[in-house]
């Protein structure tokens, strides 16, 4: 057919001014091993992605399906970053696990001469390969829809199939770095300002088949040639290594941090090398194999000490800096990670993962097996007061160790397998010990006190005035949003009751299990509101509350404003506690040089007072106020189009909504919720 067309054109005189009619797209798949695969996506024949084409500055929207929480948003797509390592959800992005992809507009600002389309995407398993049609449209058709859901065929409002690609190998591992590129033998796809995927699901075995993309490349004709992402520069500061006895490999990258490299090469290299192995010999069970390739990389883009994601361990080097000395915390803190690496717990879906076994087992094996000369788990008189079990990292490792040394030698052992295979349950402690966890927690904390020789503190007694309203309150208006005593009046977003991470403990609204929590929200919808509440975060811990959340978007923050809650100290999120998401923070504090921070450590109560109103919005931290803004305001909506939001088109647009309280980022703990409705 093709030949045909040809032909008839060459006939035609008057076609020869428009040469482009002969030619013919094409698109070209390169797969990439995972054994090959490596940061900087080196094609043999498609550029590396770019970071100065013309999608760069593009404006990225879904148009039809959710994305999935754990991934990055839309602005990985075209930031001209790419992931450094196979498994790196926050650097990719994906639709939301178990749906079937969704479609993504892209829309370029203006009419251009499009030379090509690039896509890139990678992923150790089927979210490798890449699944999609990719439509175009100059935006001039009379009957044109910018955003067609699924449903409508493209073709019929306005736009030009110009691709229909499937790049999942005919046979061999799916798994792999993926680059699709499609363009026209003529030199140009023609003159487009929009562009349309409709992103399909690669596999229906699991609910992991969608693809993680990591970046959309357009190039312009007529625009100087683009700059790639810096590739081979990260290749030149990486190191590879194998493990002691040579059956793993691993690769320290240290691209942000070349000051860093003698030590990752005489320190933290050989202290891997050795603790790797031994560390995924002490957690085995049946069938399972730790990884046998993980990447440990020092990258400005984290903030906080380090941390784990699949296989890849992402280091602060900021913290490292003031962490190498001969005796510094550095290579410990890359133990737990390593620790991580090998837990793997996610596996079992279903199955109650309690976060603090998840970094108490790994903060037991660095303090207790790797420098038990530093002590570094003890608990003092003054902390026994607030020592429980599940106190998490160090607290639960001592907890660990006791349990170990007084009832059996290998309950981590056990503890893990049980993790593992989705079978572990509070239960599980009586039948290795004969005792229920509550009492082994009383008789760890006296044991705790005889060794500091000191009386065991009592538990706090109940404070009565914890989750009540005054007279005065009730009478000024006040409603309370938590009994103390149960969930009424909360549900998980878009769904039914309250996941068992959540739990009602003392008083106080827990999240308790990052991983089986899930954001909860408000039955009833606020307009205009003063809320005020307690909140309480473990070290590291991250959550926030969003309000005028509504059911439109795939998480909450996808439609409600976010007042951010952090640990300040040793959280990841460089979006500090109290300010709103991505748009608004305080302003610098003379007496640090930094943005005023009201806040109380990790463990302790702080209070939050947020006003939500049609003149004006308040965000207060332990009486100290931050900073006020005017939703919809011309600044406000400025700094959402700057913003991620950018790309959600419900974000910030209901003036009613729920109330929103994120749990699936860290522990915390809430009392005293109590709001006032405002009438306008
Ligand atoms: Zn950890």
């Amino acid at each position: 057919m093709k030949m045909n067309q040809v032909w008839i054109a060459c006939a035609c005189a008057a076609l020869l001014s428009t040469p482009l009619a002969q030619a013919e797209i094409k698109t070209v798949v390169e797969h990439i091993g995972n054994d090959d695969a490596k940061p900087g996506f080196k094609f043999k024949n498609i550029s590396a992605p770019s970071k100065t084409d013309a999608a760069t500055k593009a404006k990225f929207t879904i148009v039809d399906g959710e994305q999935d929480g754990n991934g990055g948003s839309l602005d990985t797509l075209h930031d001209g970053a790419t992931p450094t390592d196979e498994d790196q959800p926050e650097a990719n992005f994906f639709f939301r696990q178990g749906a079937d992809g969704g479609r993504i507009q892209i829309d370029l600002g203006n009419v251009i001469d499009v030379k090509q389309i690039n896509t890139y995407s990678w992923h150790r398993d089927t979210r490798g390969p890449q699944v999609y049609k990719l439509y175009a449209a100059d935006g001039k058709a009379a009957n044109f829809a910018a955003s067609p859901k699924r449903g409508t065929d493209p073709e019929k409002v306005g736009w030009k199939l110009l691709a229909n690609v499937d790049a999942r190998p005919k046979a061999g591992k799916a798994g792999g770095q993926y680059g699709v590129s499609t363009s026209d033998t003529g030199g140009s796809l023609g003159r487009y300002r929009y562009l349309l995927f409709d992103i399909s699901k690669t596999e229906a075995v699991d609910p992991f088949g969608n693809t993680f993309y990591s970046e959309i490349d357009v190039i312009d004709k007529n625009a100087p040639p683009t700059v790639e992402v810096a590739g081979a520069a990260v290749e030149d500061t990486a190191d590879d290594y194998a493990t002691e006895g040579g059956r793993e490999k691993f690769s320290i990258l240290y691209a942000d941090a070349p000051d860093l490299k003698d030590w990752t090469r005489n320190i933290l290299a050989p202290t891997v090398a050795k603790w790797y192995p031994m560390i995924a010999r002490m957690l085995p069970s049946p069938g399972y194999e730790a990884a046998r390739k993980f990447t440990i990389e020092f990258t400005n883009r984290y903030h906080g000490v380090a941390a784990t994601g699949g296989t890849h361990i992402v280091c602060d080097p900021a913290w490292y800096r003031n962490n190498v000395a001969p005796k510094g915390q550095g290579p410990g803190s890359v133990v737990h990670e390593l620790v991580h690496v090998v837990q793997q717990y996610k596996g079992a879906r279903g199955a109650r993962i309690p976060g603090w076994l998840v970094e108490g087992i790994p903060d037991y094996i660095r303090w207790y097996l790797y420098e038990p000369q530093t002590h570094g788990a003890e608990i003092t008189a003054r902390g026994l007061a607030q020592a429980r079990y599940d106190g998490s990292y160090r607290i639960s490792a001592n907890f660990l160790s006791w349990a170990t040394n007084k009832y059996d030698k290998d309950l981590v052992p056990k503890l893990n397998l049980a993790l593992r295979q989705g079978s572990y349950g509070d239960e599980q402690w009586t039948k290795l010990t004969n005792h229920g966890l509550e009492e082994l927690n009383e008789e760890w904390r006296q044991a705790l006190a005889d060794d500091l020789g000191v009386a065991l503190p009592a538990a706090a007694a109940a404070d009565p005035t914890v989750n009540t309203l005054s007279a005065i309150e009730k009478a000024a208006g006040w409603v309370l949003l938590f009994d103390g005593k149960d969930f009424n009046g909360w549900h998980n977003f878009k769904d039914q009751g309250v996941h068992p991470g959540w739990q009602v403990k003392d008083g106080t609204l827990a999240c308790v299990d990052p991983h089986q929590a899930g954001d909860i929200v408000t039955t009833e919808k606020f307009g205009w509101f003063e809320l005020q509440l307690d909140y309480n975060i473990s070290e590291a811990g991250n959550s926030g509350i969003m309000y005028h959340v509504t059911d439109d978007g795939g998480a909450v923050w996808a439609t409600g404003p976010e007042f951010q809650l952090e640990d300040n100290v040793k959280a990841a999120d460089p979006v500090r506690c109290g300010w709103l998401y991505a748009l608004y923070q305080p302003p610098i504090d003379p007496a640090t040089g930094k943005a005023l921070d009201a806040t109380k450590p990790a463990g302790q109560w702080n209070h939050v007072r947020l006003l939500i109103s049609p003149e004006k919005c308040v965000h207060e931290i332990n009486g100290v106020k931050y900073f006020e803004y005017v939703l919809g305001s011309e600044d406000f909506n400025r700094r959402v189009a700057r913003s991620k939001f950018a790309s959600m088109p419900g974000f910030a647009k209901a003036t009613s909504g729920y109330i929103a309280l994120q749990g699936d980022h860290g522990s915390v703990i809430f009392r005293n919720i109590k709001i006032r409705p405002i009438q306008p």
